[in-house]
């Protein structure tokens, strides 16, 4: 799971230690006793309970011992050290240096938002750069509210992919049973299985709270401190959190978004939701209106549905999931269909008003008039970057959407104010968020100068959980031929192995596999810049592609590995019949037909 978690890393390679950090840790071992004693734990028994000066002495040698012996070890290990080894060889280093960097300031780094890139990136910066840090949250509640409800863990835990995920794992086994039918399962005469919404909740936020408790146990343990309350920031180098003050060298925006609704009438009606609200509803709706194309509404019509509610799919466009790659977005919306959710596409909402019995009337400009128990607005989010200070700080926003305007290092044009996360409106990911605070971490802080270190977008594996998910990594058949100039395109669709046995649902869960590759003659011929499915376990498979992907891997590298067999994942090393190639001037062509 991607989440905050110490064994949890998504960035570039290379364990994020300080330049020097092996000479010092040999610095360090030269130290005094004090120092020494901070290590004593290290040390062999017989040393470690020594007293006085002789004891100082024999624990300063151990440790240079043991640190020349850890330096060393960092040598050696420096590439290849997997990041949690990384981490925990950094931490006792920190842990040893104690004090922050600068005594100018409270604090060297103050982070605004402890969610997934706040929580990532302070917690970077005190645990592997020893940099003094206090993180501002709001207090926790599943619903957010803009001034007063969120919780460390941010989004992505509290009313984000872990929630979400939960509800969707529970929303198969309607499926399942089915399913089992045609594996000769029978249920007694007559029974049908019951969901129990309330323990559905229950269970989803006992776990939304654990995970909450964690992060603020992960912030503790990384020495970070944590205050609760809504954040300003007063000027370049000032934080306020209620009637508290602090200075800081620098700040970091984290702040992510919020969801917002389209201002028609009636979106402030009782029952009327945004995905914070539909995660907690108190009851199942038995008929819900979802307005959106993007992957969360995609994701959340499809658990709805899963658990018995009519679903019905409101969006403008003809297909969903707009900027991802055509064939997969068509054959997706064909599923949806016959999975039985209720798709109006080309249609955008007009009003809602309540009905005498306490229900919503909803009607789009189509026509369409349906009186539903909820609906849900998945029209998209807006960054919270105002009401807080930065404008007046000097912090430059856009215009339009308000996003926190940030170079390549995630610097604003105030140069003590960085922004990370969703509210810089880069890729609106947890791993993404993950990566940009540790980068930042490591620009602010890697060595006494910076060590300026930029995310890397390219090929970033994504996933849709919807039913059945889509996985998707790199460009799109069109991007990639206008980018390359021509790519062969290899297409294989196939009913899964699960539902060649009468479930009767073979259809519905059809498997899509696309892999777009550099055309001979073209730079970077038969280089994958191309990976898209639609199928079980979508997200998992899209994981190893990703991988290899980043390493660069050719079609001739997917074609040399073995498959596992029998797998549908074994598709991407078998891919053997171009299905076309599609070239610049095609896409051009067609964009203008
Ligand atoms: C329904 C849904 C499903 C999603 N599913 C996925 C998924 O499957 N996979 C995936 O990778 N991503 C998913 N995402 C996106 C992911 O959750 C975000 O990209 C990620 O959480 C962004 O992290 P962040 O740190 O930028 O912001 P957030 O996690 O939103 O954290 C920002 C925090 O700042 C706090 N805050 C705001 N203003 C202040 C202030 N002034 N003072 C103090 N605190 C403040 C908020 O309370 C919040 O906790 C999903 C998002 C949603 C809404």
């Amino acid at each position: 799971m991607l989440a905050e978690l110490p064994g949890s890393i998504g960035f570039v390679p290379a364990p994020a230690l300080p330049m020097n950090a092996a000479s010092m840790l040999l610095a360090r071992a030269q130290r005094t006793g004090s120092v020494a004693a901070a290590a004593g734990k290290t040390l062999p028994k017989r040393m470690a309970s020594s007293s006085g000066q002789s004891s100082a002495i024999l624990a300063g040698a151990a440790v240079a011992t043991s640190a020349a012996a850890a330096a060393r070890r960092l040598q050696r290990r420096r590439q290849p050290m997997s990041a949690p080894a990384a981490w925990r060889a950094h931490a006792t280093q920190c842990k040893a240096e104690g004090e922050a960097k600068s005594g100018e300031y409270d604090y060297d780094l103050f982070t605004i938002g402890g969610g997934s890139g706040g929580v990532r990136g302070s917690r970077w910066a005190a645990s592997q750069f020893g940099a003094k840090v206090a993180v501002a949250e709001l207090p926790f509640d599943i619903v957010s509210t803009k001034f007063e409800k969120g919780g460390l863990g941010g989004t992505c835990v509290i009313r984000g992919c872990v929630p979400k995920k939960l509800l969707i794992y529970g929303s198969h086994f309607q499926e399942d049973i089915h399913d089992a039918k045609g594996y000769g399962w029978e249920l007694p005469e007559g029974a049908k299985p019951t969901l129990d919404w309330d323990k559905l909740i229950q269970f989803k936020n006992d776990e939304v709270k654990r995970l909450n408790g964690i992060y603020g146990k992960l912030l503790g343990n990384a020495g970070v401190d944590h205050y609760e309350g809504y954040a300003k920031v007063i000027d370049p180098h000032t934080v306020e959190v209620g009637d508290k003050r602090f200075t800081a060298k620098y700040i970091c925006v984290a702040t992510g978004g919020r969801a917002f609704k389209l201002p028609i009438p009636g979106c402030d009606l009782p029952g009327v939701v945004t995905s914070d609200e539909a995660l907690a509803l108190p009851k199942q709706p038995k008929k819900l209106v979802v307005i959106g194309g993007g992957y969360i509404a995609v994701e959340f019509a499809g658990y709805f549905h899963g658990y018995g509610t009519e679903v019905h799919l409101i969006y403008r466009q003809p297909v969903p999931l707009r900027g991802f790659d055509e064939d997969i977005r068509s054959h997706l919306a064909e599923i949806l269909e016959q999975k039985g959710i209720h798709v109006h596409s080309g249609e955008s909402p007009l009003s809602i008003e309540e009905t005498e019995d306490g229900q919503l009337r909803f009607k789009t400009d189509k026509g369409t008039e349906l009186i539903v128990d909820n609906v849900m607005f998945a029209t998209g989010r807006k960054p919270n970057s105002n009401d807080m200070g930065l404008e007046e700080a000097g912090v430059e926003l856009d215009k339009k959407s308000g996003t926190v305007l940030v170079d390549e290092y995630s610097r604003t044009n105030v140069e003590s104010i960085f922004a990370i996360g969703d509210v810089t409106d880069r890729i609106q990911l947890t791993p993404v968020a993950l990566m940009e605070g540790m980068a930042m971490a490591r620009t602010m802080f890697a060595n006494e100068s910076g060590d300026p270190t930029k995310p890397d977008y390219e090929n970033v594996p994504s996933a849709v959980f919807s039913q059945p998910p889509v996985g998707t990594c790199g460009l799109t058949e069109s991007d990639a031929a206008t980018k390359y100039g021509s790519v062969d395109v290899y297409v294989t669709k196939f009913k899964p192995m699960k539902h060649t046995m009468p479930t009767g649902r073979g259809e519905e869960e059809r498997m899509m596999m696309k892999m777009i590759v550099i055309s001979d003659g073209f730079d970077g011929a038969g280089r994958v810049v191309g990976c898209h499915m639609v199928g079980a376990e979508a997200g998992e498979m899209m994981q190893g592609i990703g991988v290899a992907m980043k390493a660069g891997a050719l079609k001739a590298d997917f074609d040399a590995t073995i498959g596992i067999h029998p797998t549908a994942a074994e598709e991407w090393c078998t891919m053997r019949t171009k299905t076309r190639t599609t070239t610049a001037e095609d896409v051009k062509e067609k964009a203008a037909a």
